[in-house]
């Protein structure tokens, strides 16, 4: 049997105390590797040269420091940057940065695979194979860092919105929101993380209790139960008239402001009365709607909404009050849209296999 290395980048403050005690090393030794690892952005034991070169040994066999492989990049024309990152089983998670004005973003996924199975994704397509650890999905944001600051720029906001659907894996991302806002580790403010889910309403009413300033963001796409469930089923579970509620109170509970994302998808949901149908859904909520033009994917049948129509709805939900934005397409030549990258991958591994 192989023993699982302790991973450094899951451990809390405390935890990095108690394990440096068990080989027998004084509590200051945790913060310098802490130290190390969250603010220097180490990303080997080797490197951490004011600890002793035997301890640095030690920890070597013990510990890892989350560290993940790039197995391919893809830059946008928009210089949207997609990442295929292997973890330490085989498998493999993408990452996206996002270059803003207003500084880098990172997106991040928390599974691989997903098991909420939304008809209009890849990431579902090959199915849910696991979920993410917490190191595994904060070594994602300190990979995309170090890679910023090699260029001169800061990492400066974060959006769980790769693969995998962050609620239903509820302590890894809670354990990754607790080293984002902790002063010792990643020491970033909520406000600048995003947190996109399908809607578990049971977990949303548990995030709200946290009262974290995280935005959250749900991915709506519909205005009505008839064409929510024709597209995400996790809408059968838990349909709008338990949704609405559940997002209200974590608007009451956090003072943040709901987005709704609604993916425009042609003959789905995009038409006049639809956008008619959301806004008489949404009105008198503290909420923002955020348009996503839909990004094609190969094996599946749905195509976008013309950018006609696009207009469209943004100005009807407009007229009607609703707070809405478009969101800029970016990385399209990249096949940005959560989940493409890795079938890629995985697809042209099996075609090597096959050979
Ligand atoms: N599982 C979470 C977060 C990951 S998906 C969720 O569903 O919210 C992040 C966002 O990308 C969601 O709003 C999702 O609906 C959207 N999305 C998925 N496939 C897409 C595609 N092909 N084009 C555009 N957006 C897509
Ligand atoms: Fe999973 Fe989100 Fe894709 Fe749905 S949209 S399958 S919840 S990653």
């Amino acid at each position: 049997m192989t023993v699982r290395k302790c991973d450094f980048l899951e451990l809390t403050p405390a935890e990095a105390k108690g394990f440096m005690a068990q080989l027998g090393e004084p509590a200051y030794r945790s913060k310098q590797v802490l130290n190390w690892l969250w603010q220097n952005g180490a990303q080997t034991f080797a490197e951490m040269n004011n600890l002793p070169l035997s301890l640095r040994e030690r920890l070597q066999v013990h510990a890892t420091l989350g560290k993940l492989e790039m197995v391919t990049t893809e830059m946008s024309a928009d210089g949207t940057e997609k990442i295929l990152f292997s973890l330490p089983d085989g498998q493999t998670v993408e990452t996206v940065i996002l270059p803003y004005n207003i500084g880098d973003s990172v997106c991040i996924s928390t599974q691989v695979g997903c098991r909420m199975g939304c008809l209009f994704c890849a990431s579902g397509l090959p199915g849910f194979v696991r979920n993410l650890t917490s190191g595994e999905i904060m070594a994602q944001v300190l990979q995309v860092r170090r890679i910023l600051r090699t260029r001169g720029r800061e990492l400066k906001s974060m959006v769980l919105m790769g693969s995998g659907e962050p609620l239903d894996n509820w302590s890894s991302t809670v354990a990754f929101l607790e080293a984002v806002q902790d002063p010792l580790r990643l020491a970033m403010s909520l406000r600048h993380v995003t947190l996109s889910t399908s809607g578990l309403v049971p977990r949303i009413a548990a995030l709200a209790e946290l009262g974290w300033p995280v935005t959250l963001a749900v991915s709506l796409h519909a205005p009505t139960n008839l064409v929510r469930d024709r597209v995400m089923p996790i809408n059968k579970k838990y349909p709008l008239e338990v949704l609405l509620p559940a997002c209200d109170n974590y608007a009451n509970k956090t003072g943040r402001r709901v987005t709704y994302e609604y993916i425009l998808i042609e003959n789905l949901n995009d038409d006049d009365q639809h956008a008619s149908e959301l806004a008489t859904l949404l009105s008198g909520r503290l909420c923002h709607v955020n348009l996503i033009p839909y990004n094609a994917i190969a094996e599946l049948p749905w195509k976008p909404s013309s950018q006609e129509k696009v207009r469209a709805f943004r100005d009807a939900l407009s007229a009607k009050g609703i707070n809405v934005t478009i969101r800029r397409r970016m990385g399209a030549d990249i096949r940005a849209a959560c989940g493409q990258l890795r079938n890629n991958h995985c697809r042209e591994n099996e075609e090597m296999r096959g050979e």
